[in-house]
């Protein structure tokens, strides 16, 4: 998905006139990718119209950036679908919630259950498991398995085989002891089946969840839409989880399983063990469908290795929106030491690739020292300069004496260094300034 939309869009951004007959054939690529995505033809259709409702080149001021307010529209619209608008139910500490799990057999329900447990309990609640899936032979070992591990305490039987009773005396049981989030994992079937949707209900009912959620295999596909329609119906669902968004999934399913649901997605499955979940985010979900790197990943990891009482300044730099020499040259620098900054910076697609090709470490490492050098014969508002028109023939001269480097060596690094403040001013905006409030949390 991500690669196809991206170039669609960059195609887009090589034409000279943006005018509605390149809207119209970027729409027509951005729906290509879409379909391939898995995304599902209605869904498709409705995207189309809105960003066609949303973009009137016609109407827009002389002067305005057309190929960025179209730009905008798509990571809008992809962000609008992924958003019901209303947000999922969410436990509180102390007060007993009920959380029931729904979903195909296979889909990741069981080892999901304790992911959400496991994630909880991190946060001090206290929660606990039930295993209402008398269906299918050895789910309760396998619940019990997981739970064990993860220290989450839980009931189930090996005998009962009415799920409702279960569910109600796991549910009673818990709420004795006092649990604050009492999960209730229950069965699947290879298929979609009446008696399947009819044990969901009647669970439903007799445990009266504050919340259903409808656990889906990322990558089932076009299959997604009308499963998680069945689930709805079956059950009040109220929030998804896709899983399994570490294999070949293409995010086209979640889309779909929103739209059937009209509920978020809240979280998603990364992996098989417990740490392999994610807390999820439309705007950085969007921008990695479109292929322009996870920006408020990013802040998150500097956030993590950078010592606090430096944080403040690399990232107003990283979200100011200048490119400047000077973010360059400290680029290099970490680059340099290898540390994390040089790290981070790899997660920007593109960025580090340029400078030190695979193989070719020793010509990258040369040239970053000798754009260093030329940098440091420059002067503080030329590193610090936004404006194009600063670099004049007499100042790269200057700077080229200083730096005891030709000439045309120093003009290379300036125009490298314009190709990345380009790349990084297409880095949509919104997600430079993703998680700037709580930084410090
Ligand atoms: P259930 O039948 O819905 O209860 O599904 P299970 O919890 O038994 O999981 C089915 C299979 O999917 C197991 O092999 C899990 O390890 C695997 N699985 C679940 N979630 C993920 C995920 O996010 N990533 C990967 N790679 N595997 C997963
Ligand atoms: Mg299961």
């Amino acid at each position: 998905l991500g690669g196809s939309i991206a170039a669609a869009l960059a195609r887009m951004g090589r034409a000279t006139v943006v005018d509605e007959k390149v809207l119209a054939e970027c729409l027509n690529e951005i729906a290509r990718a879409l379909l391939q995505a898995d995304v599902r033809f209605e869904t498709v259709r409705d995207v189309r119209a809105n960003i066609k409702g949303t973009v009137n080149l016609d109407a827009l001021a002389a002067g305005t950036d057309k190929r960025r307010v179209i730009h905008q529209a798509v990571v809008g619209e992809l962000c609008r679908m992924l958003d019901p608008g209303k947000p999922a139910f969410t436990p509180t500490k102390g007060k007993p919630s009920v959380v029931m799990f729904v979903g195909l057999q296979g889909s990741g329900k069981t080892i999901t259950c304790t992911k959400y447990a496991d994630y909880y309990r991190r946060k001090g609640f206290n929660p606990a498991l039930v295993c209402a899936d008398t269906f299918r032979a050895g789910a309760f070992d396998q619940l019990k398995q997981n739970a064990s591990k993860a220290k989450i305490p839980f009931y189930g039987s090996y005998i009962e085989s009415d799920p409702v009773k279960i569910a109600v005396e796991g549910v009673d049981r818990f709420r004795k002891e006092k649990c604050d989030l009492i999960i209730v994992d229950t069965s699947g079937r290879h298929k979609q089946e009446a008696a399947l949707f009819e044990e969901m209900r009647q669970v439903s009912e007799a445990t009266k969840p504050n919340l259903v959620i409808f656990v889906m295999d990322g990558s089932i596909g076009q299959a997604a839409f009308d499963q998680a329609q069945a689930f709805k119906q079956s059950a009040s669902v109220g929030a998804v989880i896709v899983t399994k968004m570490d294999g070949h999934a293409k995010g086209g399913g979640a889309l779909s399983a929103v739209a059937a649901t009209r509920s978020p997605v809240i979280f998603i499955g990364t992996g098989e063990h417990l740490p392999d979940f994610e807390v999820f985010d439309v705007k950085p979900f969007v921008s990695r469908l479109l292929g322009m790197g996870d920006l408020s990943g990013l802040i998150d990891k500097i956030q993590d290795v950078i010592p606090i009482n430096q944080q403040p300044d690399i990232l107003d730099e990283l979200t100011k929106g200048a490119f400047t020499l000077r973010l360059l040259y400290q680029m290099f620098q970490n680059l340099q030491n290898m540390g994390p900054l040089g790290q981070l910076f790899s997660m920007i697609p593109g960025f580090s690739a340029q400078f030190i090709e695979k193989g070719k470490e020793k010509e990258g490492q040369a040239k970053i020292k000798r754009y260093m050098t030329i940098m440091d014969s420059m002067t503080e508002k030329e590193l610090d300069n936004t404006n194009p028109k600063l670099m004049n023939e007499s100042r790269i001269t200057r700077i080229a004496r200083g730096s005891g480097r030709l000439v045309k060596e120093v003009v290379d690094m300036l125009e490298e260094h314009k190709r990345m403040a380009k790349m990084w001013s297409k880095l949509p905006l919104a997600n430079r300034k993703l998680n700037m409030n709580n930084r410090g949390s």
